[in-house]
């Protein structure tokens, strides 16, 4: 077979550990034999970023803007232990995190629903897209301890001095505490486009919800700048498609979501998505099968797996072991990126090859050969738990019968 023919480069962004190996077993037994693969490569493993002072990270977002389309390795986001570990110059921050502020974007996130990998909510038979709005509330809040008989007032200066002020608490005969916290109006706006561009996108229903009936100005904002957006720019093209967007409050979404069969996006003010999207993980199943994608407002697209690096397999494969590390999110990490870019360049052959390889990496699950962390989920017959090469190996048995 002549292999598919790329027309603009794909935003490569290698990573770390376990899935910087993976990485590369999926590029040789899945991607070249197939794809004459353009990439534009940039090594996001800690070793590099260190010798970079980081800005590798931050070209790798600057081509994601120009190209469009990227697809990213899990990496290791430092602590103590990895300044040592691999003698950083610097705690290097988040690449996710600085990706993310450069493209201004929202990550969604989606499980890979498969026959005989039951969730836990067994009528959860579609996908729950979770976005999680990544900026401002309690993630950037200023806190305080409050003596008893103080007074702890809101207070907002203008530029020219004038102030506003409103009562919070006024303190007796207890100590408290206090948080402060802020969204700001661009944020938001750049969150409700980036939902409704990817609901259009995936041709699913979008839900959000707040407590706008206790936070009558603080959530009822959030609310409001989601319904000014959805009328003034998706309205027509949300009822051309089909689909719906519809708000309501956080309690009734949650009670509405554990009835649903899935099949909806769902977003989240920042706290809510961050438990959220760990609720909804967990009850699918395996972070192996859990995909993210950051969409920023003027439509980029960066495909990654949710899970990390998987440190302790790393471990045991540099001790020579075989490990039966789950590389399907990253599979589809690929299988996403290629789509959008065949879209995008109008290469229906890449299109349909991203559509063959997720359909053989499920074929391959569905016929019993998975890895350890889907074993004891499966309810499959003859299921048999395999190290990564095997499995990958399978899918390309998988991949060749579908180009026959
Ligand atoms: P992790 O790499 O997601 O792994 C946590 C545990 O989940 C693993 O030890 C493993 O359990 C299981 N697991 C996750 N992915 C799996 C897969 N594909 N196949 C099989 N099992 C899987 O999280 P972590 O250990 O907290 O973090 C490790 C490193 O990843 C850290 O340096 C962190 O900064 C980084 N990280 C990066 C990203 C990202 O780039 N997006 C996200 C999260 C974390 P068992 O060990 O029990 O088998
Ligand atoms: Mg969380």
């Amino acid at each position: 077979m002549e292999k598919i023919r790329m027309t603009t480069p794909l935003v490569e962004m290698d990573g770390d550990e376990m899935t910087r190996v993976i990485w590369q077993m999926i590029k040789d037994e899945l991607i070249l034999p197939y794809v004459d693969l353009k990439t534009e490569y940039y090594d996001l493993g800690l070793e590099y970023r260190n010798e970079t002072n980081d800005q590798v990270t931050i070209d790798s977002a600057e081509a994601t803007k120009k190209y469009g389309v990227a697809v990213k390795c899990a990496t290791i986001t430092p602590n103590a232990a990895r300044m040592t570990e691999y003698n950083l110059k610097e705690m290097w921050k988040s690449p996710n995190g600085t990706i993310r502020a450069i493209l201004d974007g929202t990550v969604f996130r989606a499980p890979i629903v498969i026959k005989g990998i039951n969730p836990f909510i067994p009528t959860w038979t579609k996908p729950i897209t979770i976005a999680r709005h990544a900026y401002g509330d309690i993630y950037k809040n200023a806190e305080m301890k409050v003596p008893a008989s103080c007074k702890a007032e809101l207070l907002v200066t203008d530029e020219n001095g004038n102030e506003t002020k409103t009562l919070i608490h006024q303190f007796t005969d207890s100590d408290g505490i206090i948080q402060g916290v802020h969204n700001i109006d661009k944020s938001i706006a750049s969150f409700a486009r980036s939902c409704f561009n990817y609901a259009l996108d995936t041709k699913m229903d979008i839900w959000f919800a707040s407590k706008d009936t206790i936070s009558k100005t603080y959530d009822h904002r959030f609310k409001d700048i989601f319904a000014e957006i959805y009328d003034a720019e998706y309205k027509t093209k949300f009822e051309e498609a089909g689909i719906e967007y519809f708000y309501t409050l956080i309690d009734d979404v949650v009670a509405r979501i554990v009835r649903s069969n899935g099949g909806v996006i769902w977003a989240c003010k920042n706290y809510d998505g961050d438990v959220m999207s760990d609720m909804v993980a967990t009850a699918y199943g395996s972070l192996g099968l859990m995909t993210s994608v950051l969409v920023s407002p003027d439509g980029v697209y960066e495909y990654e797996a949710a899970h990390g690096t998987v440190q302790r397999h790393y471990y045991k494969w540099l001790k020579g072991e075989k490990t039966s590390t789950n590389p399907v999110a990253t599979i589809f990490a690929w299988s996403g990126a290629f789509r959008k870019r065949g879209e995008l360049d109008n290469i229906p052959e890449l299109c349909d090859y991203a559509d063959k390889l997720e359909a053989a990496t499920i074929a391959t699950i569905e016929s019993g050969i998975m890895t350890g962390d889907l074993y004891s989920l499966s309810s499959i017959e003859g299921k048999q738990t395999v190290d990564s090469e095997t499995f990958l190996k399978a899918i390309a048995d998988n991949l060749a019968k579908s180009y026959n």
